[in-house]
């Protein structure tokens, strides 16, 4: 028998990581004999970390808050990390670790699933300029879709259009932003349970508009139920969480991991 192959979340803090829940069920669904650890590692800890990782008995790493900016420093990027110098999955490459950030390949692959006729011809319509925001961002624009960003605090939506090829649009002259657009995502944290609701009236959106919320707990949150109610396709935030971890499992294991309803259900039992 093989011995049993180590891989895990790194953070700090880690302990309400999700990851073990949906990587267990993968490991039973595909028979891999492996164990997925929350790994903490305090912030002051995190350059030691991942410059002995290549070292380790871990096959490979995903990493959270606050470590994604170190442990780009210590391994090759591809080309989604060398823009965003970030990262949240590390797999190994002969005697280093290679890197990437996935949150924006899992969101794309949510839309692909969950609004399959989405219309890729933009504009696409962030809101929120923080981390999901660049993530999101980043992937629409390296996908060829005109991106508009959108953020309370309009200086870092300046910043982040300029990063990632995008147009910045006054928070204040959203329903004129939101007349052709084909795509609009929320990525701030407005809808989310203990933050306030995002106060958006969704009429100005074109009839075929697709909207996607990053938020997940609530799983419908009023923005999603106001899409529907519209008659407008809803993504809900939980498929990018899911469909980010793929990008890992595919990595270390070989295998592109179905996203089904069964993983779904385990994922919102805990929440
Ligand atoms: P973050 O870096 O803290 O950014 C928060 C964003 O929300 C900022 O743009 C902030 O605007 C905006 N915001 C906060 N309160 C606001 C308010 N009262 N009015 C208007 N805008 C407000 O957080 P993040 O990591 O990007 O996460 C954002 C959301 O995405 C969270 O709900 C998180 O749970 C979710 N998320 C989901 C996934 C997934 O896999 N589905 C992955 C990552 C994140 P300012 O810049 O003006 O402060």
């Amino acid at each position: 028998m093989g011995e049993t192959v180590r891989v895990g979340v790194v953070g700090w803090p880690v302990k309400h990581s999700r990851s073990p829940i949906i990587f267990d069920h993968w490991f039973k669904a595909y028979g891999i004999d492996a164990h997925y650890d929350r790994i903490e590692v305090k912030p002051e800890e995190g350059e030691r970390f991942f410059a002995d990782l290549a070292a380790s008995d871990l096959a490979g790493v995903n990493v959270t808050m606050p470590h994604k900016a170190t442990a780009a420093r210590f391994a090759v990027l591809d080309p989604a990390g060398v823009r965003l110098q970030a990262i949240n999955t590390l797999w190994r490459d002969g005697d280093r670790m290679a890197g990437t950030s996935s949150d924006g390949s899992g969101f794309l692959k949510s839309l692909d699933a969950q609004a399959p006729d989405w219309r890729r011809d933009g504009p696409a319509l962030i809101l929120g300029a923080g981390g999901a925001a660049v993530s999101v961002a980043d992937a629409l624009a390296a996908a060829g879709v005109r991106v508009r960003i959108a953020n309370r605090t309009h200086e870092k939506a300046a910043a982040l259009a300029a990063l990632v090829g995008a147009e910045a649009v006054p928070w204040e002259r959203l329903p004129a932003a939101m007349e052709d657009t084909t795509l609009l995502v929320n990525a701030t944290s407005l809808g989310m349970n203990g933050s306030g609701p995002l106060d958006l009236a969704l009429a100005p959106l074109p009839h075929d508009a697709t909207v996607a919320d990053l938020v997940y707990y609530p799983l419908e949150t009023p923005l999603l139920r106001d899409a529907r109610a519209r008659g407008l396709v809803a993504v809900d935030g939980l498929g990018m969480l899911l469909y980010q971890a793929t990008v890992g499992f595919e990595r270390w294991f070989g295998i592109d991991p179905t996203v089904d309803d069964a993983l779904r259900r385990a994922v919102l039992a805990t929440m």
